[in-house]
């Protein structure tokens, strides 16, 4: 550990020590001060460079800074921003046409963050249950899997595994029935007559990117359907081009009931999430049932409708699929080499770090001091989730530092 690291330089230094003084310590960010970026490098205080292999969680799929987002970011700021949804305004059908469109669905129902699209996923769910399925009033179930990461509301805490998520946040909102992730036949015996819905991500990005088996997500598509129970997909994380495809379902074929959407919706600039669905089930919310002051909003509604746009083409899922292929060989290279195990779809994989070699945050200070930006998720797994418009050259100079570290070179 020889170089200089960025809490070393004067500025960074300031910044962060003032950072962490003032904020509630919810998070244990890299001393890392970020002061502008584009495309897949960011560059701190003090003038270093780094390449950003988390692309915010992939709510930076396309980038920093992506020039065709920024422009209609800016125009819109100068014509409209907000109206709240007691009136409507000139970017709100378009957005939700195109998004509605893109999943291959007839309605949209726009919220802010992710948390808030889940729990309007659960709600249309319980909605559905009792006015269409006919299940007896405040009694829905919902399946969901262990493992799951759905958000950081008091409900959704609730049917979290992981202690640090959940414990000291009771008491929770009954309701929900955990499986074990990946296996059809649990999912498929905890359903009973009150079940309205089950609530999965197709690929567990902050348990460790942990991808099911093989069709899985197909068996549970056609266990929902003989139940007459609602499929939601989470794919806030997975969605949007980072798995190669639009849609981490796409890879079995597989079209849940509901999209659940977020982080990249937003692309990279506000926060944009979204229940995609059809008539027939999104049409079970009536006015004042359900809302949000910023949700649609004019800024959110014209950038959407540009990320909606970037993704149509089928362009940067090729991109993601090609750079994926990339990086899965170099990362099933390190097997053995200080890497345990990894596990990659399209541009996103998870790497568990060899405990001989150090924790995921050890490994993650050591890829900082070497410029590349990547956070640990459980201990000893490494998420990486680099921008899908990362160059080529780029991605294999970030996988040369993460060689480098895992085998001590
Ligand atoms: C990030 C995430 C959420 C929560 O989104 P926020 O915008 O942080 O509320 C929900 N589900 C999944 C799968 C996520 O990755």
């Amino acid at each position: 550990m020889s170089r200089t690291t960025s809490t070393e330089a004067p500025r960074s230094q300031a910044y962060f020590r003032e950072a962490q003084e003032r904020t509630a310590h919810n998070y244990h960010p890299l001393p890392v001060v970020v002061e502008h970026a584009e495309g897949a490098w960011m560059t701190d205080v003090d003038g270093t460079r780094y390449l950003d292999m988390l692309a915010g969680y992939s709510a930076l799929n396309f980038g920093h800074g992506h020039p065709e987002l920024l422009q209609v970011a800016h125009a819109q700021l100068d014509r409209l921003t907000l109206t709240s949804r007691a009136f409507v305004h000139d970017q709100f059908g378009t957005f939700c046409a195109a998004l509605a469109d893109l999943c291959g669905k007839e309605l949209v129902l726009p919220m802010n963050t992710g948390a808030e699209a889940v729990e309007t996923a659960i709600k249309v769910s319980r909605k559905w249950g009792y006015d269409i399925k006919g299940v007896t009033p405040d009694s829905a179930e919902i399946v969901v899997a262990t493992g799951n990461f759905h958000g950081r509301t008091t409900t959704v805490v609730g049917f979290s595994d992981d202690p640090d998520a959940r414990d000291g946040f009771g008491p929770f909102t009954p309701g929900f029935v955990p499986v074990p992730y990946g296996d059809a036949a649990a999912l498929e015996a905890a359903i009973t007559p009150s079940t309205v819905a089950v609530l999965i991500e197709p690929i567990q990005g902050e348990g460790g990117v942990v991808i099911p088996p093989d069709g899985y997500l197909r068996e549970v598509r056609d266990i929902t359907r003989r139940h007459n129970v609602l499929f939601a997909a989470d794919e806030i994380q997975a969605g949007l081009g980072r798995t190669g495809r639009t849609f981490a379902c796409d890879h079995e074929d597989v079209v849940p009931d509901l999209y659940v959407l977020g982080k990249a919706l937003g692309g990279g600039i506000v926060p944009v999430s979204a229940v995609v669905a059809d008539r027939d089930v999104l049409g079970v919310l009536h006015p004042g049932q359900h809302g949000s002051t910023f949700g649609g909003n004019a800024l959110a509604c014209a950038v959407g409708t540009k990320v909606v746009e970037l993704l149509a083409s089928g362009e940067l899922q090729e991109r993601s699929s090609t750079l994926g292929a990339v990086l899965r060989d170099r990362l099933e290279a390190l097997v053995g080499k200080g890497v345990l195990a990894v596990r990659t779809r399209g541009l996103w994989a998870g790497v568990d770090i060899d405990p001989t070699v150090g924790t995921g945050r050890a490994v993650c200070e050591a890829l900082m001091e070497r410029r590349v930006l990547a956070k640990d998720t459980h201990g000893s797994t490494i998420r990486l989730a680099p921008p899908l418009v990362v160059s080529e050259d780029d991605l294999h100079w970030g996988l040369d530092q993460l060689e480098a570290v895992v085998t001590g070179g």
